[in-house]
């Protein structure tokens, strides 16, 4: 008989099924709005990072579609051959103006822009210091780069001093890496503590701002711009997927730090730029971003209302800073039942588990948007209250 090669495969499954973290993905019938047709019945999307309501605004989707009849679907070419399109660079310039910063360099994607700058700028003889808690792309880029790692406890910025005094003399470049807003808590990095250590000890430093852009700062500027230290970080990092609507990521750094990139980030060099539709489509929202604070002032109404209530109701919303609202429940198992409860109740909240948080830390992070009327956010209000009731949390 035959062996059968990938049986491993199933064991791995297996596995996944008896630690009850195997997934089935539901499925979105339509445009990612404030209500979703999900599997079929409609229900109150509090889990999207559509953070302004960008991603099917019809101003965007006009210049998305008016890109498409000038320029076709494709780039056709990675950036660094023929798939420069005027359009990217009309894309970074407004990010540059946006960020206040000298450029920006776009790639495909938040995560391949982590991958493919902290390789770039970074060798052997070189230390990486990461937080604990930063986002699984920058891990990876990481783990690409040919210089030393070492990780500090969570917003400890005495674990971070004691690993700069420890280590920070063997080393040529140092370069400290923390997510702007942590995702799965929605605190924020102490980015001011994390500047003056990286001053005191000549080191870089690089910010994931990915939950932060459109979100903090004047008109959602980020992070950086919510702590007034422009000019002190050397690479800001933005994802164009997440409150601006679309998809594509980038870095705001120097001038010098962009050529460089365009010759050795390997996302760049080795995959096809972003589709022109996408490109028009970002630099609308970059427009709207910038011409009003009316879509950020909604999301912070909408995140100050909905966190107020829950707290009202004696839910446990942890540290959240940001309309990232992680309501805590603890148990694995419970986590899960509060999220399918929940579903039952029409509204749709996902519940995060070990391994992405740590054991017994289980919680259903609600994502707030812009989007939500205030309709949304009183039924949703009510369905945390019944499931809380019913599964003893409050
Ligand atoms: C979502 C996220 C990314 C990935 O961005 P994409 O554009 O979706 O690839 C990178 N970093 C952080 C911190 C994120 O939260």
């Amino acid at each position: 008989m035959k062996r059968n090669k990938l049986s491993y495969i199933d064991d791995n499954i297996q596995a996944l099924k008896d630690d009850g973290v195997y997934r089935e993905l539901p499925v979105n019938y339509g445009p990612c709005d404030h209500v979703i047709n999900l599997n079929g019945r409609e229900v109150i999307n509090l889990s999207s990072n559509n953070y302004l309501g960008f991603a099917n605004h019809p101003r965007v989707m006009e210049a998305s579609k008016a890109a498409i009849d000038k320029y076709g679907v494709g780039a056709g070419a990675v950036r660094t051959i023929v798939g420069n399109q005027d359009l990217l660079e009309e894309l970074e310039k407004l990010l540059a103006t946006f960020k206040e910063e000298e450029a920006v360099m776009a790639f495909q994607s938040g995560l391949n822009c982590n991958i493919g700058t902290i390789q770039a700028i970074t060798q052997k003889g070189d230390l990486i210091i990461s937080d604990e808690l930063n986002h699984a792309s920058i891990i990876d880029g990481v783990r690409l780069s040919k210089a030393d790692k070492a990780v500090y406890k969570h917003s400890d910025m005495e674990h971070l001093e004691a690993i700069l005094l420890e280590k920070r003399k063997q080393y040529n470049t140092v370069l400290i890496i923390t997510d702007g807003v942590f995702s799965m808590d929605g605190d924020l990095a102490l980015l001011p503590k994390i500047v003056e250590l990286a001053e005191r000890f000549d080191c870089l430093t690089y910010v994931d701002d990915a939950h932060g852009s459109g979100v903090l700062g004047r008109s959602g500027r980020g992070t950086v711009d919510h702590f007034n230290l422009h000019g002190s970080v050397d690479f800001i990092i933005g994802t164009l997927s997440k409150a601006i609507g679309v998809v594509g990521g980038y870095v705001a750094t120097k001038r010098n730090v962009k050529e460089w990139l365009l010759h050795r980030a390997r996302p760049l060099l080795f995959s096809t730029a972003l589709p022109p539709a996408a490109t028009a489509a970002t630099i609308e929202s970059v427009k709207m971003l910038m011409e009003s604070e009316t879509h950020t002032k909604k999301l912070w109404d909408n995140a100050r209302y909905f966190k107020a209530e829950l707290e009202n109701l004696g839910f446990d919303i942890g540290k959240s800073e940001t309309p990232i609202t992680p309501v805590m429940i603890g148990e694995e198992a419970k986590t899960m039942a509060f999220s399918k409860t929940l579903l039952d109740e029409g509204v749709f909240v996902s519940g995060i588990v070990f391994p992405t948080v740590p054991k017994n830390t289980g919680r259903c992070r609600v994502m707030i948007s812009a989007s939500h009327t205030r309709d949304d956010l009183d039924k949703a209000i009510l369905a945390f209250k019944k499931v809380g009731e019913s599964l003893g949390v409050i």
